[in-house]
């Protein structure tokens, strides 16, 4: 109910954006024929004036009519292809923010071309935004003829160029590339030490082609860069054995109380131990030499030990060799619980993974750190403007707009849509499905008709192609691995009794053309004259037709996807311009998202009708529970990205702060007077431990600040003495005084370099210090979130909980950059610009291109960037000061965890700042 008024309500609205969308239609259609008229240089003139008319004030979209009219024309004469009427009407929904959903063969590539030529036109760059670097390369080399004739300049971003091709490449009015691309650049940009290195300028309008592939598919896993983390593998091999000693119990169904020492929860898969369990753990911990025997479990600093803890747990009681995984050549393979398929290469998460090895005795994996991480959706975000394209939107309408701010506009197609979708068939089991498709392939590529079949996975792919060979039916095979090899084949699936099949990823982007693509097949045959061309030409219209006559593209859906859209895409691919076209998906229950979700209610009745494998039914109650299924899976995903975001929105918050500060401190020619300020606030805070205000002379602990001073900024100072001297000297004068004296030692130490150097090589620490504090901050976070549902049943709401420790972590960051910063240039020994030179030279070895991203969570990062800046600086320090050895490697400051805490709280190190540490 409520959502048929809903809809009504929403497709009214698309309805007057159309409307309106179609009277600016008519406006720039009225440019058309005086347009046709000029020369090619008055054309280009246009950009020119057009330029000069925003300097003067006027607005993007007072210029919209006559822009859109400029592009198409120029397009009618680079391409030979005129901008539809509803492709104007798509190109403004761009232009306002918004998606437009337009079918495939619409010709999405061309109409962006409309927006991103008149919002390049204020020279701040615009973004546009593809799935593969394939697609970046061609859209960016076929539009770019575009916006060359019009005067405007276009670049690619592809993974793996240099630093100096990127800078070129984002200096373009337009720039292409992917979703990773951009979003790996903008964390190596924050990652950056001088400004030269950075490659963007800013985030201001893209436009995001396939955006229900980037922003809703993608969106679930976080852009990541990462390396190689601390080796915990002793610590897995050391908690492994101590579950053995603990016993289950059970729970009391009314009082909830627990005997034993923890309870499994089957269906969560989670293991909560009981009070008396808890205490047995703490105890063998504490005999194991693991934990303080001062401590708790649930302390906030032991959150990384629960999360061992508990994975030690759940891989001794939950996961069962030969059932959940393998053990296969010293390594633990998981097996998918649904289909009983191996899934080499994926690994559980938690620490869960290296439980299990620790358990088998079998090699444990390292886990990665993240040295920067960001979601697709806080990347995009940021962008002042943003806008996308694709097939299919739709059903995803309220989380575009609850997440992004992204409306979706639904543009009519150019033609009239003549595919036929037939109603899936439904089998009893696999083998009765494959031999239903190869049986239907092989009827119906005797008439000609091409066909494109659809598979959920490679292997599916695979399997299918096995029974085509065994049935001597010719047939090519797709899989999403090389795009552009695949691109070539796609745009041949057209071809009279082709038969293709490819994963739901493959070749997407590539248009089928019906008698295959005239483009290709002309660049093929190389120089032809005028005459060859037609002939070429007219050869290709006769197969084009004869293919249109047999059917046009039947698309056979092999598996229905876990989301509706994605099956949506498959059979969008038939049936472009009002070409006809033929679609159905065959299934079975053994189909993983039958056997997950549908099976047992369709399964009894298909055994009821007395079904015989070769048999299919088409039944509404079939369809339906399918649906039903989609949605239960679609929810499932938002709700996960939903979470993801949750919690990547106070990270993002973080972020923001750091790397806004992290820019301005690298755009400052001169960093002397912030270093001042974390010198005097250092000095201030461990006066204030060891003098505290307003408290009596004996009260006063000088041989305690004396050692602070030293270990924290390396000046060795007899205080007693000047205080025995000068009997004015009390809190705030002493700080005055240690300010100066601390000052005199670092300018006479750094006299030996001119400013220049000086200030560049300030500059330097202080950026690196944040960033390997950053690191470290971001892996404490990554802990707090992977730990947080943990404490669930202590009565908390795990994201508040988040939220709070993760101010005060926050807080401790910023503790530490300061601590570290100061440090680091008090003890550093310099004795001329030489030593500053080779500082730059070790660290421009590491810059952080060289770094091995990652989308989802992986890989590792080149070994030079992995020693982190601290070391390198710990270099020059070897070079000058013994002293300093030593005290450097420690990752914060020395201070006892019953002393006084130095942020100056008044409360003891381990209650304050080291609860966090
Ligand atoms: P989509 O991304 O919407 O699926 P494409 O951008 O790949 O579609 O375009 C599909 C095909 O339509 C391409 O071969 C393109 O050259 C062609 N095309 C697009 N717009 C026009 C037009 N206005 N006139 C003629 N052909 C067009
Ligand atoms: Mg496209």
């Amino acid at each position: 109910m409520a959502l048929t008024i809903f809809q009504k309500i929403f497709g009214s609205r698309n309805e007057r954006m159309l409307k309106q969308y179609r009277k600016i239609a008519q406006k720039i259609n009225e440019y058309e024929a005086s347009f046709a008229e000029l020369t090619d240089e008055a054309l280009q003139q246009k950009t020119t004036e057009f330029k000069a008319a925003i300097v003067a004030g006027s607005s993007l979209d007072e210029i919209l009519p006559e822009a859109f009219a400029v592009v198409r024309e120029a397009g009618k004469r680079v391409f030979g292809m005129r901008h539809y009427d509803v492709q104007m009407m798509g190109g403004m929904a761009l232009h306002e923010g918004r998606i437009a959903e337009m079918r495939t063969g619409e010709g999405k590539t061309l109409v962006a071309t409309l927006p991103v030529y008149l919002n390049a036109l204020t020279g701040e760059g615009v973004h546009v935004i593809t799935v593969n670097d394939y697609l970046a390369k061609r859209d960016s080399e076929w539009m770019g003829r575009l916006f060359e004739f019009l005067g405007l300049s276009t670049g690619v971003i592809l993974s793996g160029q240099s630093q100096q091709e990127k800078q070129l490449a984002y200096s373009m009015d337009v720039t292409y590339g992917t979703n990773n691309e951009f979003g790996f650049d903008y964390l190596r940009d924050n990652m950056a030490i001088f400004s030269a290195e950075k490659v963007m300028r800013g985030q201001n309008f893209a436009v995001i082609d396939e955006v229900d592939s980037i922003l809703i598919d993608e969106a679930r896993t976080p852009l990541i860069i990462s390396g190689p983390a601390e080796d915990k593998a002793e610590l897995y091999r050391k908690i492994n054995p101590l579950i053995q000693h603990l016993e289950q119990g059970v729970e009391d169904e009314e009082t909830k109380d627990s005997s034993g020492d923890f309870t499994i929860d089957v269906k969560s898969k989670q293991i909560h131990l009981t009070d008396q369990g808890h205490a047995k753990v703490e105890e063998l911990l504490v005999e194991e030499d693991i934990l303080n025997a001062d401590e708790s479990l649930y302390d906030a600093v032991n959150i990384g030990l629960m999360i061992h803890v508990n994975a030690a747990l759940r891989a001794n009681l939950l996961f069962e060799k030969d059932r959940d995984y393998i053990v296969e050549d010293n390594e633990v393979v998981i097996i998918d619980e649904f289909t009983g398929r191996k899934m080499s290469g994926r690994r559980w998460s938690e620490g869960l993974h290296q439980a299990i090895e620790a358990k088998e005795d079998v090699a444990i994996q390292q886990e990665s750190q993240t040295f920067a991480s960001i979601t697709f959706q806080n990347y995009f975000r940021q962008y002042h403007k943003l806008a996308g394209m694709t097939g299919t939107a739709d059903t995803e309408a309220g989380e575009f707009l609850s997440t992004y701010n992204l409306e979706v506009v639904v543009i009519p197609p150019n033609k009239m849509p003549q595919r036929k979708d037939l109603a899936d068939l439904v089998y009893l089991d696999m083998e009765g499905k494959f031999a239903a498709i190869v049986n239907d392939i092989r009827t119906i590529t005797a008439t000609q008709q091409p066909i494109l079949v659809g598979t959920a996975s490679i292997e599916m792919s695979e399997l299918l192609s096995r029974l085509l060979t065994d049935s001597e039916i010719k047939h090519s095979v797709l899989n999403a691995k090389h795009h552009e090899n695949e691109a070539h084949i796609v745009a041949n699936a057209g071809q009279p009794g082709a038969v293709t099949i490819a994963t739901n990823m493959a070749g997407r982007g590539t248009d089928i053309v019906l008698g295959g693509s005239l483009e290709i097949e002309m660049e093929a045959l190389g120089e032809l004259t005028d005459e060859q061309k037609a002939d070429v030409t007219q050869a290709w219209q006769a197969r084009h037709d004869a293919v249109l006559s047999y059917g046009g593209l039947m698309v056979i859906g092999s598996e229905r996807h876990e989301s509706r859209r994605i099956d949506n895409q498959l059979r969008g691919r038939s049936g472009r311009q009002g070409d006809a076209g033929v679609t159905r998906f065959y299934l079975s229950l053994d189909d993983d998202l039958m056997r997950r979700f549908a099976s047992d209610k369709v399964k009894s009745m298909m055994k009821r009708l007395g079904m015989s494998s070769e048999e299919a039914i088409e039944h509404t109650m079939v369809s339906k529970s399918i649906q039903r299924a989609q949605k239960q899976v679609e929810r499932l995903h938002q709700d996960e990205r939903a979470n993801l975001l949750k919690f990547d929105d106070i990270s993002n918050e973080q972020r923001k702060v750091v790397y806004a500060q992290r820019n301005e401190l690298m755009e400052a020619d001169d960093v002397t007077d912030v270093l001042d300020d974390l010198r005097e606030q250092i000095v201030e805070k461990l006066v204030a431990n060891y003098v505290p205000k307003g408290s009596l002379d004996e009260q006063w602990d000088i041989p305690g600040l004396q050692r602070a001073i030293h270990e924290e900024l390396g000046a060795e100072f007899d205080i007693q003495s000047w205080l025995d001297a000068d009997k004015d000297l009390y809190e705030e004068t002493l700080v005055t005084k240690l300010l100066s004296e601390l000052e005199d030692i670092y300018k006479t130490k750094m006299a030996v370099v001119d400013p220049k150097t000086r200030h560049h090589f300030e500059k330097e620490v202080l950026l690196r210090t944040i960033d390997k504090q950053w690191r470290e901050h971001l892996s404490e976070m990554d802990y707090l979130r992977k730990g947080i549902h943990l404490r669930g049943y202590a009565q908390k709401d795990p994201f508040q909980e988040y939220r709070r420790e993760s101010r005060g972590m926050f807080t401790n960051f910023l503790q530490e950059v300061m601590f570290e910063t100061v440090k680091v240039l008090s003890l550093v020994q310099i004795e001329g610009a030489k030593d500053v030179e080779e500082f730059d030279e070790q660290n421009a070895a590491n810059r952080p291109q060289h770094l091995d991203a990652s989308h989802p969570a992986a890989a590792s990062i080149s070994d030079a960037m992995h020693e982190s800046s601290l070391e390198t600086s710990e270099k020059i320090m070897d070079n000058g000061g013994e002293e300093a050895e030593g005290t450097f490697k420690r990752e914060t400051p020395k201070v006892g965890r019953n002393d006084p805490c130095p942020c100056g709280s008044g409360k003891k190190y381990k209650q304050c700042c080291g609860k966090l540490s």
